[in-house]
């Protein structure tokens, strides 16, 4: 038999004595690190609804339904947290950095049914002013709107949405509701929010 060398029967004895490094879960609550990677979260407010987080998540874990029916039109975005590989690129890639966040939460043991294990957000389409075809979500064209700051009165859908996003637009100018009759398209639709096809033609036409 090999007797143990001097170094490992060291650090056994000195091990004995010191406490564990192991947490003592699920006796006692683990608390992870702090950088640690677990469940991620959609936080709704801070989504524009832009897609860049299911463009880049390797797992397909980020679902994106486009939603247009009748007097609906939104987008659903879920998170399916069965498939996630917490990776963090959704993360690290999303527009604002705050729209979907990993929590600390590793513990993902449950009884319930592995469809249920998701987090859906939805987020409202913008219309074209014309033909009222979704354009993108409303969050989006605000965030832009208000990133470009002034730049944005350069652009007259943008402008619009700037104006209205510090209260100094209606919302029913600029959002005529889904199944409304397309407007007919002529000089001064121009300075409406319209989709890249009925823009084209308003400057065509203008
Ligand atoms: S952590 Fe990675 S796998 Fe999970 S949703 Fe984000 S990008 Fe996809
Ligand atoms: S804002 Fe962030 S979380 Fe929301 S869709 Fe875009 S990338 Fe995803």
């Amino acid at each position: 038999m090999r007797l143990p060398k001097v170094r490992e029967l060291k650090e056994a004895i000195k091990s004995l004595f010191s406490p564990a490094y192991t947490s003592d879960f699920p006796r006692k609550p683990h608390i992870p690190y702090e950088r640690f990677r677990g469940r991620p979260y959609f936080h709704e407010e801070d989504c524009t609804g832009c897609t860049a987080c299911a463009q880049v998540c390797p797992a397909k874990a980020i679902e994106i339904n486009d939603e247009i029916k009748g007097a609906l039109a939104k987008r659903k975005l879920t998170v399916h947290w069965d498939i996630c590989i917490f990776c963090g690129q959704c993360q690290a890639n999303c527009l604002t950095a705050k729209g979907i966040m990993l929590s600390r939460e590793f513990d993902l043991a449950t009884t319930e049914k592995r469809e249920d294990l998701k987090q859906t957000i939805e987020k409202e389409f913008v219309l074209c002013e014309s033909c009222a075809e979704p354009i993108v979500p409303y969050d989006q064209y605000v965030w832009v709107a208000k990133k470009l700051g002034p730049l944005s009165f350069t652009n007259a859908s943008l402008l619009l949405f700037y104006l209205r996003s510090i209260g100094l637009a209606l919302k029913e100018r600029i959002h005529p509701g889904p199944g409304s009759k397309p407007a007919a398209i002529n000089r001064s639709t121009r300075i409406k929010t319209l989709c890249p096809r009925c823009r084209r033609e308003a400057v065509l036409k203008s």
